[in-house]
């Protein structure tokens, strides 16, 4: 059900006005300019290279894998004009003339006064949080990534999370399943009280819950209430395209707004936002955080320049920013996002017609399988996600990241208990993968789904005392 709803969303709307959606071939718009060769390896050698790393996906050399949907993080392939800027950076210390293409590119679609560049994602939430936020304080969002949750708890403050209550459902079907609870919003603060709310984010696309679009008009009630508190709204934005092309493809109010259109709208009604352009601004490495607060930029100003860098660059190279300026610009291109919602669906629609269990609706940079549900002989503590993670790398090369019990089981006095769910997450890089490298995937994960009752649990035999998932050790349980 879940996928025709999806279907009719894209299908609708695209039908009108884009050609190539009524054709079964997914319509890549580039041509490939430079390649970069894969290495093809036997099913006896993969499961020689999983078990030397004791079954955990992480610690494979890339090299060894064939198609690597671990993440979408950096891992996009750049245009042939970013390289063309990459030649163009200019790396003086201070006051570089590729800060300011910068600048100017992320200005053209975020409109605030200060644009302060970091090397990643995190490292603005770092500087921002760090200056912004004092021990006890609370931050609302409708869900917090774990850098972003990391980062404020590791000032002494609270993230918490305010999603909808069909975003913690994986097989409830809404359009906007990232939105904010705003009811809840409002009542969170008067109970803790606004003074001790310094900032309210919201996340779009919702990545940790399942990269599900928020719309405008609930960025515009999340904004209307922070705003009557006089409290700094902030759009954690990694994924703005992304969702800008969910909001025109499904918010009636938006069906005719170009995706700039859309992109302004959306930032309109922020203080500010912290970015990770290993993600929708198709860099390889970077991030910035805007403000329109000078009291806010200061402090994360003298922040970035103790631990980053100096404000021109931050850390990044003048190419790296160069890079950046041309990327984001590329992101918003609405046949570029048509192909990437749509390679992204196309790989859900196959498998749910596979009868694999899937995370629905399909979000717009992973599919997520529901490994618990797939594997049911395979007890939650026994990570289901993690033994799907192994045979889809022993049947075909595939990595992908578990995100479970392995992932967040593991409590703070050293016992385990099951997590909410135990997924498997596909995620897409940016125009790297063809559609026959996808339609191998599929096959693969056919092959593993065909035999999945012969699938076995795992047991952890070391693990360290956080954040495990990286470099956890595993054995096949007899
Ligand atoms: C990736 C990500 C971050 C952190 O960015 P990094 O560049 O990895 O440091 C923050 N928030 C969201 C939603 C992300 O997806």
């Amino acid at each position: 059900m879940g996928s025709a709803v999806n279907k009719y969303w894209i299908a609708t709307r695209w039908q009108d006005s884009i050609v190539c959606v009524t054709y079964k071939t997914i319509f890549e718009p580039f041509r490939i300019h430079s390649v970069e060769p894969i290495r093809l390896t036997t099913k006896e050698e993969r499961q020689r290279y999983i078990k030397e790393v004791r079954l955990n996906v992480f610690s494979l050399a890339a090299k060894d894998v064939i198609i690597d949907l671990l993440t979408d993080s950096g891992t996009g392939a750049m245009s042939r004009d970013q390289w063309a800027a990459i030649q163009h950076g200019d790396e003086s210390y201070a006051g570089s003339p590729s800060f300011a293409i910068f600048k100017e590119a992320v200005q053209s679609l975020f409109d605030y006064k200060h644009i302060i560049p970091t090397h990643q994602g995190r490292a603005a939430e770092k500087i921002l949080f760090g200056s912004a936020l004092k021990t006890g304080d609370y931050v609302f969002s409708n869900t917090h990534f774990d850098t972003t949750r990391a980062n404020i708890e590791y000032v002494g403050a609270n993230a918490v999370d305010l999603v909808i209550a069909e975003g913690r459902d994986p097989s409830a079907i809404h359009p906007f399943k990232g939105n904010m609870d705003v009811a809840a919003l409002r009542s969170a603060i008067e109970e803790v009280g606004p003074e001790n709310v310094p900032l309210v984010m919201i996340t779009i696309t919702n990545n940790s819950g399942g990269g599900q679009p928020v719309s405008v008009a609930n960025v515009r009630e999340v904004s209307k209430i922070a705003r009557s508190y006089g409290i700094p709204f902030i759009i954690d934005a990694c994924r703005f395209a992304e969702n800008s092309y969910f909001v025109k493809i499904r918010e009636e109010e938006f069906k005719e707004a170009s995706i700039e259109e859309i992109v302004k709208e959306t930032f309109s009604y922020a203080d500010g936002m912290t970015m990770s352009a290993k993600k929708d601004p198709m860099g390889n490495i970077g991030g910035w955080l805007a403000l329109n607060s000078d009291k806010l930029a200061d402090g994360a100003r003298n922040l970035l320049i103790l631990t980053e860098g100096f404000p021109t660059y931050g850390g990044l190279a003048g190419r790296d920013l160069e890079a950046l300026a041309v990327g984001v610009r590329e992101a918003i291109s609405e046949d570029y996002l048509n192909y990437r919602i749509t390679s992204t669906h196309y790989l859900g629609e196959a498998l749910d017609e596979i009868g694999v269990p899937l995370v629905k609706p399909f979000g717009g940079h992973a599919i997520y399988i529901d490994a618990r549900a797939m594997l049911p002989h395979i007890p939650p503590l026994q990570y289901p996600g993690q033994a799907l993670a192994v045979a889809l790398y022993e049947e075909g090369g595939i990595r992908a990241s578990e995100i479970g019990t392995v992932m967040f089981g593991q409590q703070a006095d050293g016992s385990e208990k099951a997590a909410a769910m135990d997924l498997l997450r596909l995620a897409i890089p940016r125009r790297t993968y063809t559609q026959s490298h996808i339609d191998y995937v599929i096959e693969v994960i056919a092959n593993v789904h065909a035999r999945r009752e012969e699938l076995r649990g795992l047991k952890i035999t070391y693990a360290p005392p956080q954040l495990r998932h990286f470099t956890a050790e595993f054995e096949w349980i007899e």
